[in-house]
C-alpha cells in the first residue's frame, strides 16, 4: 500500500510535464494532479537558457511556465526539488526522494534529456561549461565577463545560438565542430554554408571538420587543442555536444526502451506499461504522419506531446499526430524554422535565395517533401507541412516549389 495516492502523477517538472498538467485541468479533469519535479524551480522554458536570459536581456521568472499561484489556483500540487527514485509500474506505486510512496492510477514520464557529457583530457578544468539549466546560463555569463576569447564545441543549435549570443554581448567566439559547416548535420550542406556564412560575417570564427581532442591550462581552462593540432587560446568554453534522454526511471521499472535511446511509446505515447505514459524528449513514438519511430528534442513538440498525453489519459485514442516544429533564433541575425524531420533526402529545391537572406528549403525524398526549413519566409513552412502530410508525389512538379511565381497552394 503507499502512503498517499493521485489520479495522475507526473513525473518531470518540465515542459512536458507542465503542458501535460495544463491540459488535464483545461479539459475538465478534476481529479489530482501531482506533478513532482527535481528540479529548485517550478516549470520554466529552456529556450531563453541560450538566447534572451543569457545576454541578460530576461530574468528566470521571465521563463517560468506559470507563476507561482497558477499550481494552487488550479489545483496542481507541484513538488520541486524532488525525484521519483523508483516506480513500479504494475503496483502503479512511485518512491520519491523524500522516501514518500504515491500510488497512481494513471502516469506521464516526462523526464527530459540532460547534456551529453564529453570525456575528453582536461575536461574538468574550470571555466568549461555545458547549458541545460538557468543556473548554467547565469554561470557562463558570469565567467563571459572576464572572458577575451570564447570556444563554442558543437556545430549544433545550442553551440551556434550561445556563440552569436555572447558576440552580441562584444565577446570574440570560435566554433569548434566535426561537421564541415554549422548547422549542416539537420540542414544539408547548403543550410550549413549559409549559417557559416552569416556567423562569419558577424565575427564569428567557424573551425569545420575538425573534432576536439583535448582542453589544456592548469586548473583554469586556457587551450583548446582539436584533433587535427590547432591550438585556440580560451578563458571560457561552452560544450554544445547534445543531450541524452533522461530513461532512468524507465529502465529502472522494466519499459520497453526504444533504438534511439528513448522509451518505446505507441501511436497515442503510452509506454509499454498499461497506464504510463511518455512525452517530451524521452518519447520515441510510432509517427502515423512519418510512418516510423520518432523521437525529436523541440520545444513545440514537449509542449504538443504534453497536451496529447493529457487527453490521451483522458480517453483519446487517435493517434498522436503533429509535424514536429523546430525554430532557433541566432541572436537578431536571423530566425530558422524547421518542420520534419527527416531521415535522408536526395533533393533540396529552394524558394527565394541565400542573397536576400530570406529563403526556404524544401527537402524531397522520391519527389515527397521529407522536410522545409525556412529564414524568413514562415508561409512556406505551412506548405511544406502540408505537403509532408499529404505525401504527394510531386514529380517534375517539384520545380515549381523553387517558383516564385509558382501558387504553392496549388499543389
Ligand atoms: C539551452 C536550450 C535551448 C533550447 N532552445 C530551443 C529552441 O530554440 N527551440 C526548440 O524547439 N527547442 C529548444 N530547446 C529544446 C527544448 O527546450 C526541449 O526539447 C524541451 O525543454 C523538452 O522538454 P521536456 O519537458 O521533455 O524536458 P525538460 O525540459 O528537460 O524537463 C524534464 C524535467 O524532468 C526532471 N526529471 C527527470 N527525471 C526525473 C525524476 N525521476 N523525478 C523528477 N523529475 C525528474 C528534470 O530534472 C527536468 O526538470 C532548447 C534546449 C536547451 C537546453
Amino acid at each position: 500500500m503507499a502512503e498517499r495516492q493521485a489520479d495522475i502523477l507526473i513525473v518531470g517538472g518540465g515542459l512536458a510535464g507542465a503542458s501535460c498538467a495544463e491540459a488535464l485541468r483545461e479539459a475538465g479533469f478534476d481529479g489530482s494532479v501531482l506533478l513532482v519535479g527535481r528540479e529548485p524551480s517550478a516549470p520554466y522554458e529552456r529556450p531563453p537558457c541560450s538566447k534572451d536570459l543569457l545576454r541578460g536581456e530576461s530574468t528566470a521568472e521571465e521563463a517560468l511556465l506559470h507563476p507561482h499561484d497558477w499550481y494552487a489556483e488550479n489545483d496542481v500540487e507541484l513538488l520541486t526539488r524532488t525525484s521519483v527514485m523508483k516506480l513500479d509500474a504494475d503496483a502503479k506505486i512511485a518512491t520519491l526522494s523524500t522516501k514518500e510512496t504515491v500510488g497512481f492510477d494513471r502516469a506521464l514520464l516526462a523526464t527530459g534529456a540532460n547534456v551529453r557529457r564529453l570525456r575528453v583530457d582536461g575536461g574538468d578544468l574550470e571555466g568549461i561549461h555545458y547549458l541545460r539549466a538557468p543556473g548554467n546560463s547565469a554561470s557562463i555569463r558570469r565567467d563571459a565577463e572576464e572572458a577575451e576569447r570564447i570556444v563554442l564545441v558543437g556545430g549544433s543549435y545550442i553551440a551556434c545560438e550561445v556563440a552569436a549570443s555572447l558576440t552580441t554581448m562584444g565577446k570574440r567566439c570560435t566554433l569548434v565542430m566535426q561537421e564541415e559547416a554549422p548547422l549542416s548535420t539537420g540542414f544539408g550542406a547548403a543550410a550549413g554554408e549559409y549559417f557559416g556564412t552569416l556567423l562569419g560575417e558577424h565575427g564569428i570564427e567557424c573551425v569545420t571538420a575538425d573534432p576536439l581532442a583535448r582542453f589544456e591550462g592548469d586548473g583554469r581552462v586556457q587551450r583548446v587543442v582539436t584533433e587535427s593540432g590547432r591550438e585556440l587560446d580560451a578563458d571560457l568554453v561552452v560544450l554544445g555536444t547534445g543531450a541524452i534522454p533522461d530513461v532512468m526511471l524507465a529502465r529502472g521499472a522494466g519499459l520497453e526502451l526504444g533504438e534511439t535511446g528513448g522509451v518505446r511509446c505507441s501511436q497515442t505515447l503510452e509506454t509499454s506499461a498499461p497506464g504510463i505514459w511518455c512525452a517530451g524528449d524521452p518519447c520515441e513514438y510510432e509517427s502515423v504522419v512519418h510512418g516510423r519511430r520518432l523521437r525529436v528534442e523541440h520545444f513545440e513538440v514537449a509542449a504538443a506531446q504534453g497536451r496529447y498525453s493529457a487527453s490521451a489519459m483522458l480517453g483519446e485514442t487517435e493517434p498522436y499526430s503533429e509535424v514536429p516544429y523546430f525554430w532557433s533564433d541566432l541572436a537578431d541575425w536571423c530566425t530558422l524554422e524547421y518542420i520534419g524531420p527527416a531521415e535522408r533526402w536526395d533533393r533540396e529545391v529552394v524558394r527565394g535565395s541565400f542573397e536576400s537572406g530570406e529563403f526556404t528549403i524544401f527537402y524531397l525524398e522520391g519527389g515527397r517533401v521529407v522536410a522545409g526549413l525556412t529564414v524568413g519566409r514562415s508561409d512556406d513552412l505551412e506548405h511544406a507541412k502540408r505537403l509532408l502530410v499529404a505525401k504527394t508525389d510531386l514529380g517534375e512538379r517539384a520545380d515549381a516549389l523553387a517558383d516564385e511565381d509558382a501558387d504553392l497552394a496549388a499543389l
